[in-house]
């Protein structure tokens, strides 16, 4: 893979390719945008062009340079936080000890993954770092919350906002992997932008298993389905030991069947519905529905997920909406 083969990112593979031509790399780049949208790909497509011998405003990707970078076996590319909760500061200080002059001319990459995630200890460190970068150097920060990287530090990178992806292209990569249209419909709007749980999406389990637990959920609507039976459903789909677990995944997926009511019945719209693969069950059971009752029960939703974000008793706040909503419904 090389810079060109980036997808939907055309403004950020046009920037790299004209610093690459007229050679004037800024010794810091921050990568910002959600997970899933390429950030990580650009750098190391990136990092493989700096370094490539055979090609000056991208790479190869068939020299002994590119072949290494690929394998993340070049020594002139250092990672460090990738997949990490935290970025402590010894991994910092590895990294800036791992510093020499790179190999073959080239440049000398560190990329930093989920820097937003430093640790005050390890931004300090990068930052004195960063302050008298090394000759021939390149540093690559990647961050979705922006906001939480200290001032000092984003002052000094040029700042390459990923876009999220559109539908259709989610969609198109779905199919690719062997899914049907309807399918591939539905990853596409779960996806909502980002690749990152893309491979989780368009697993036929995971698929077939949605489907169960959104039927348990429309029955659960009509009140024939209890609330412990609900919550038995969501440790199945969700395969989470502890039953009630991951509510914001739970509310947000109850949101989105709610719009999808409110769409199909309420403004006969069945264009833009999520749950492409329950619209023919809607119809059928919800051709009549209480709009006060859909908006009271999305009311409830909206204020778990906010509950959510300050409230470490996630079970609680799950077992409270279902039965609010419950109350709603009867
Ligand atoms: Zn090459």
């Amino acid at each position: 893979m090389a810079l060109e083969d980036i997808k939907e990112q055309d403004h950020i593979v046009k920037y790299l390719k004209s610093i690459l031509r007229k050679d004037r790399i800024p010794p810091m780049l921050l990568l910002s945008g959600r997970k899933g949208t390429g950030r990580f790909l650009a750098a190391t497509m990136f990092a493989k062009a700096l370094n490539c011998v055979n090609s000056t405003d991208d790479c190869c990707d068939k020299c002994k340079s590119c072949v290494a970078i690929e394998h993340r076996a070049h020594p002139n590319m250092i990672v460090i936080g990738r997949d990490a909760d935290v970025v402590k500061i010894e991994y910092i200080r590895d990294m800036i000890n791992a510093s020499f002059v790179p190999l073959n001319n080239g440049y000398r990459v560190n990329i930093i993954d989920n820097s937003d995630k430093s640790t005050p200890e390890a931004f300090s460190c990068m930052l004195k770092y960063l302050e008298e970068p090394p000759e021939r150097t390149v540093n690559i920060l990647i961050a979705e919350m922006v906001e939480l990287l200290p001032e000092t530090i984003k002052s000094r990178a040029v700042e390459l906002k990923f876009r999220s992806l559109s539908a259709a292209f989610i969609k198109e990569t779905a199919k690719k992997k062997g899914l049907s249209d309807e399918d591939a419909e539905i990853v596409s709007k779960m996806a909502n932008g980002s690749m990152e749980k893309i491979k989780l999406f368009s697993s036929k389990d995971f698929l077939k298993k949605r489907k169960i637990f959104i039927e348990y959920l429309l029955n659960f609507l009509l009140d024939e389905v209890i609330v412990s039976k609900l919550l038995e459903e969501w440790k199945n789909f969700s395969g989470s030991n502890d039953s009630i677990s991951n509510a914001k995944e739970f509310f947000d997926i109850f949101a989105t069947l709610l719009q999808d009511i409110l769409f199909v019945s309420v403004l006969h719209d069945t264009e833009h519905i999520t749950n492409v693969d329950a619209l023919g069950f809607i119809a059928d059971k919800f051709a009549f529905v209480d709009r006060s009752k859909l908006h009271k029960m999305y009311g409830v939703v909206l204020e778990k997920n906010q509950a959510l974000l300050t409230n470490a008793i996630q079970q609680y706040i799950l077992l409270d909406g279902l039965f609010k909503i419950k109350e709603v419904i009867k």
